[in-house]
């Protein structure tokens, strides 16, 4: 990517450095925005990293996790930091509603605002925007920015390890969106030291019994296979997030498991969280869940991922989602 030599100049001397992401962080937004922090305190900036809300356990062990602020829980330390800031890093989100309230709060705070992503349809959030869509994760586009920054000798293992826990998490472990680049830098960053079994390890196997439990019921008993639209479903009620204990992250990678049948070319996990619906759809080949997300839910993300949330019932949002699927029968039907 072309980086601007005023963008260079500004990053080249000390700043105080905000990096934001997404609510329900998942493992591109954690590892791109530690990545990118531990990146430019070489430089002697001064970063906090900011998410709306909680981020899940299994990324505790990445270097200086548990000094992310989360505006849910520490939202006066939140206002405070954000008060002596002048540089803004949007990281794996493209339009300001992603961040919720931080969003709102810094939106009439002066400063440089940077914008690195891969989702689809960027909002103009930003001063500087890096939005490449066919990337297969930010952390990709995060790795690519520090090498044309002219500052490769940076990524050192703990920039690496961050990177790595992003690239791996948002490829499916190397089963979608990926291209030749991306085998390229990790092999690089297995040169430059990243422990890749490790942070496999560290990020796959950390679940609870819990999980398993949770995962063997939906599949059991609440997982709805249509094979007339090559269309399969799974549906979580409030009485499973309490039955369960499901928290903050249980429910991710839960509906890959529906791509595994052959036929299926949709997926979708619909979950009742405490206060709304949320959808996550998943699809194979041509199938683009972003339009139906962002078309009928208000949502977005990519063509093969993405979500959204509704405010109607849980019953009314699976009838709506099931009402849709005729309108996409031929694309549904489609060989490829
Ligand atoms: P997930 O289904 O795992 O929550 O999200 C899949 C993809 O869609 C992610 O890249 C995520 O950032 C995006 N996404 C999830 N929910 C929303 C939403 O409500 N709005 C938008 N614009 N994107 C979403
Ligand atoms: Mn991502």
């Amino acid at each position: 990517m072309e980086i601007p030599s005023a963008l260079k100049q500004l990053l080249h001397y000390p700043q105080n450095v905000a990096i934001f992401s997404h609510r329900n962080p998942d493992g591109d937004a954690i590892g791109s925005a530690l990545a990118m922090r531990h990146y430019l305190e070489q430089y002697g900036h001064t970063v906090h990293v900011l998410f709306p809300s909680e981020y899940p356990a299994e990324f505790e062990f990445l270097p200086l996790a548990e000094d992310i602020l989360i505006w849910d829980i520490h939202t006066e330390e939140c206002k405070q930091v954000l008060n002596k800031k002048n540089v803004f890093i949007f990281l794996d989100f493209n339009a300001i509603s992603r961040i919720d309230k931080l969003g709102e709060h810094i939106k009439n705070m002066p400063g440089t605002r940077i914008l690195i992503d891969h989702h689809l349809y960027p909002d103009p959030i930003a001063d500087y925007i890096f939005s490449e869509p066919a990337a297969s994760s930010t952390c990709e586009l995060v790795y690519r920015f520090i090498t044309d920054m002219g500052d490769a000798q940076k990524i050192n293992p703990t920039v690496g390890k961050c990177l790595y826990a992003g690239i791996v998490t948002d490829t499916g472990s190397f089963r979608h969106a990926t291209n030749s680049t991306i085998f390229r830098i990790v092999a690089d960053l297995i040169d430059r030291g990243m422990d890749d079994t490790d942070v496999q390890d560290k990020i796959f196997n950390s679940q609870k019994e819990k999980n398993l439990r949770l995962l063997g019921h939906c599949l059991a008993n609440r997982m709805e296979y249509l094979p007339e639209f090559r269309t399969a479903f799974i549906w979580l009620s409030r009485k499973d997030y309490e039955d369960f204990e499901i928290q903050r992250g249980d429910t991710e990678g839960i509906v890959n498991y529906l791509l595994t049948i052959r036929d299926v070319r949709l997926a979708a996990l619909i979950h009742n969280q405490p206060t709304i619906v949320k959808l996550s759809l998943r699809s194979k080949g041509d199938l683009d869940v972003q339009e139906i997300c962002r078309t009928h839910f208000s949502g977005g993300g990519h063509k093969n991922a993405s979500g959204a949330y509704s405010h109607d019932s849980l019953k009314s949002t699976i009838q709506k989602f099931k009402d849709l699927l005729p309108l996409y029968k031929d694309a549904l039907l489609k060989n490829n």
